[in-house]
């Protein structure tokens, strides 16, 4: 008998529960017959044109998505729209969508548990939450690095965007714990467990909480800011997913959309000039 859809759905349960996702989340089935049978499956971050296209491609019946492409109020899916374009290619290419997103962000091999192990950080915690499961984690290096080098680290470890990795704090500043959040993690930037670290690695950092968390560590303890593409951060996830839903979907081609979903193109390193300084 081949897996269905519902089969898949309830395979993902077991991994990902749906339980453990935020409130505001809408993780689980978007589209799609829960009756049709699943022989192939994309594993993205986002659902956009070219991983809609890699997907038919790939003749997938279906795509498992992290980021929800329907999570606040719709009212049309006509197909001038971003979300309404992508649901009709789905669903005219007999394409199922799924989407686990912060239910997978917090199990013990989560989104943040993966970062955290690709970094070289052991003995892990949640940043919040109890045991192996929570948002984000803190852990140590096993010898202690400069920041400079840390974040050569990651950038070797996360496949490459245009924005690559920006950092604040002195290049040599030693570095031995680390606390990460895959994806947007500005929201904990005040735990007093990044709070306590020396570097928090993260994305979408913007201007505001991130000049505030400089000007804290100003004052007194607070960590370095390492900044990173928040698809890379999460597409590195993607991998561990894929063998965790092979084991349990036998014989299901399950692979992991190598399309850069990152928004951004190229970027501009500019000269450093004299007339603004620290
Ligand atoms: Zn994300």
């Amino acid at each position: 008998m081949p897996f269905t859809v519902a089969d898949v759905l309830a395979a993902v349960e077991r991994l990902w529960p749906v339980a453990g996702a935020e409130g505001w989340d809408a993780p689980g089935l978007v589209s799609g017959d829960a009756a049709a049978e699943v022989h192939r499956i994309r594993l993205v971050v986002d659902v956009t044109a070219d991983t809609v296209a890699d997907a038919l491609d790939a003749g997938a019946d279906l795509v498992l998505a992290h980021h929800p492409l329907l999570l606040r109020g719709v009212t049309t899916v006509r197909e001038s729209t971003y979300k309404g374009a992508m649901l009709a290619r789905l669903i005219r290419g007999g394409v199922a969508l799924l989407t686990a997103h912060t239910n997978a962000d917090v199990v013990a091999t989560g989104t943040s548990a993966v970062l955290a192990r690709l970094i070289g950080l052991e003995a892990t915690v949640p940043i919040v939450g109890s045991d192996s499961v929570g948002l984000g984690r803190v852990g140590a290096l096993a010898q202690p690095v400069p920041l400079g080098g840390l974040a050569a680290r990651i950038g070797e470890v996360l496949p490459a965007t245009a924005g690559g990795i920006r950092v604040a704090g002195e290049y040599g500043r030693e570095v031995r714990t680390v606390a990460v959040c895959a994806g947007a993690g500005d929201s904990l930037l005040e735990h007093p467990a990044v709070l306590g670290a020396d570097a928090y690695v993260t994305a979408d950092l913007r201007h505001h909480p991130a000049s505030a968390a400089v000007e804290l560590a100003r004052l007194g303890a607070g960590p370095a800011l390492v900044d990173v593409s928040h698809w890379a951060s999460e597409w590195v996830w993607l991998a561990q997913a894929a063998v965790e839903l092979r084991a349990e979907l036998p014989g299901v081609d399950v692979a992991v959309s190598d399309v850069r979903t990152d928004p951004w193109d190229f970027s501009i390193v500019q000269a450093s000039g004299e007339d603004h300084h620290r």
